[in-house]
């Protein structure tokens, strides 16, 4: 039997860092980085006798990420402790929650790689609290704990078995990032470790009802390490069944550098966690205007934003999935067509020549040093014919080195199109006179010619040329000859 005789199903458990100023349980801040051990108090730190106060912030926030992907919120919710011994953990136990998580049933609709719907279910949103990080001693005297991140607020998202590809899985990723960016409960940095994901995958034959035996890759932090991860396991998994073996449930380790993934370790070393209600914790209550009140704060969202734009102003799905999937640039494009009203200008520079040098400079699109008054005003140049669009591209390079409105990075350049017949009519006839070749080309019926020659005009003029000028005074002087 060969890959296609199986299914694959993935299941993700994804850790959002939310924003909030402060930790969970007590009041130092959850600001990343900073010297080793600075951003941390008795409580953080599990000093015996302190006791932990749920940061009401942090509630808000995991109901704002249940609301927005359809989950019904538990009125009547808890915290619970995960016990188990590793040393980034001060407490020997994590608050989590076990049985009563703040949200469950929710689901996410995302497409799959044949651009068809499909909705992935959300078995639960839980909140709980992040451990600190072991770092090797650069001296070679072991470990060192920093406990910064003790105590940052979580979320857990958990999936139902619902995705069918590694597509599927890095396009539901995807939707949940922008969701939790768009209602601003998480910077989602991946790279900072502000969002990961526990990867679960396993395979079946198809046509098989019962779920194949799964494994666990833990802590991935980029889309491309998922996939490259998930792949890997699918031909590992398919390998051994062909091989008659069976898979074995383990937590794996994904790496990176060699592409393979390791055993962490398996069901016989499986934990068991004794979880409890953390007795030092009140249970939480919520009402129903509590909320309804955070219904009402949430921000349109990215799938109604989609629509919209194909819609009202004509965009194709593509170009709605993609402007959509970044809220920053989903903003930059409504921002600025609310100044220059040109939603097909306003995409196409955003799509192609914005997201191209984000791409050459590894940037994310909230680190675009412009904005929509600079795009606006470019975009209103082009249109006036002040400059033509080969200039206008120069002009946005020089947006990302220097930021100062287009017109006045055109005038301190001389950039300025020219558009003086008499200026145009010497370089035509000059341009005419040097390729009598081509104006045959173009008599006997050739059209290229005539780009050809304009062409000529444009380098002659340094981009500078009006290009539909230059077009209309061609076919006039050629149709005279
Ligand atoms: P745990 O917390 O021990 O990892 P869960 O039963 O809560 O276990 O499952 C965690 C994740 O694994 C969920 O996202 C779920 O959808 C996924 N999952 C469960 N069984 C399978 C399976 N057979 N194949 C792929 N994913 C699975
Ligand atoms: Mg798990
Ligand atoms: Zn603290």
């Amino acid at each position: 039997m060969s890959r296609e005789d199986y299914e694959v199903v993935i299941g993700l458990e994804v850790h959002a860092e939310l924003s909030t100023k402060t930790k969970i349980f007590c009041s130092c801040p959850t600001e990343f980085g900073g010297e080793p051990n600075t951003h941390c108090c008795p409580i953080c730190m599990a000093m015996p006798g302190t006791l932990p106060v749920l940061n009401e912030k942090v509630v808000e926030y995991a109901v704002r990420a249940g609301l927005a992907t359809g989950c019904e919120i538990e009125q009547n919710s808890k915290n619970d402790r995960k016990n188990y011994f590793y040393p980034d953990l001060p407490k020997a136990y994590q608050i989590s929650q076990f049985d009563r998580p703040l949200c469950k049933k929710g689901s996410v609709e995302i497409e799959n790689e044949k651009g068809e719907k499909v909705t992935i279910g959300i078995t639960r949103i839980h909140i709980e609290e992040d451990a600190g990080k072991l770092n090797h001693d650069e001296f070679g005297g072991g470990s060192l704990v920093d406990l910064n991140r003790a105590g940052v607020p979580l979320i857990e998202i958990v999936s139902e078995p619902d995705m069918r590809s590694s597509v599927e899985a890095e396009n539901y990723l995807r939707k949940l990032k922008s969701i939790l960016e768009y209602i601003e409960v998480s910077d989602c940095k991946m790279q900072e470790g502000s969002l990961r994901a526990d990867v679960n995958v396993s395979v079946r034959k198809k046509g098989e009802t019962k779920l194949g035996t799964r494994t666990e890759m833990k802590n991935m932090n980029s889309f491309r390490s998922i996939v490259r991860g998930i792949e890997y396991e699918i031909d590992r998994q398919i390998d051994v069944i062909e091989d008659g073996g069976k898979v074995e449930q383990e937590t794996l380790r994904w790496d990176d550098v060699s592409g393979k993934t390791f055993s962490m370790r398996d069901k016989e070393d499986a934990q068991d966690y004794r979880y409890f209600p953390d007795p030092d914790l009140v249970a939480i209550r919520l009402s129903d205007d509590y909320i309804e009140n955070i219904r009402k704060t949430l921000p349109e969202l990215p799938e109604s934003r989609r629509e919209r734009y194909i819609k009202d102003y004509n965009l194709s799905q593509r170009e709605a999935n993609l402007l959509t999937a970044s809220k920053y640039l989903s903003n930059l494009f409504e921002n600025t067509l609310a100044i220059c009203n040109n939603p097909k200008a306003t995409c196409n520079w955003i799509l192609s020549d914005i997201s191209r040098i984000l791409n050459e400079k590894e940037m994310e699109p909230n680190e675009i040093p412009f904005d929509e008054n600079h795009l606006a005003e470019l975009i209103t140049l082009i249109e006036k014919g002040t400059i033509s669009s080969a200039i206008a591209k120069k002009v946005l390079e020089e947006l990302f080195e220097n930021v100062n409105m287009p017109s006045k990075i055109i005038e301190q350049k001389g950039w300025v199109q020219i558009s003086d017949e008499g200026a145009i009519k010497e370089v035509v006839m000059q341009v005419l006179s040097e390729n009598a070749q081509s104006v045959a080309d173009f008599k006997a019926g050739k059209d290229r010619a005539l780009g050809f020659l304009v062409g000529q005009a444009m380098k002659q003029t340094k981009g500078k040329a009006n290009p539909q000028m230059l077009n209309k005074m061609f076919v006039e002087e050629m149709n005279k000859m």
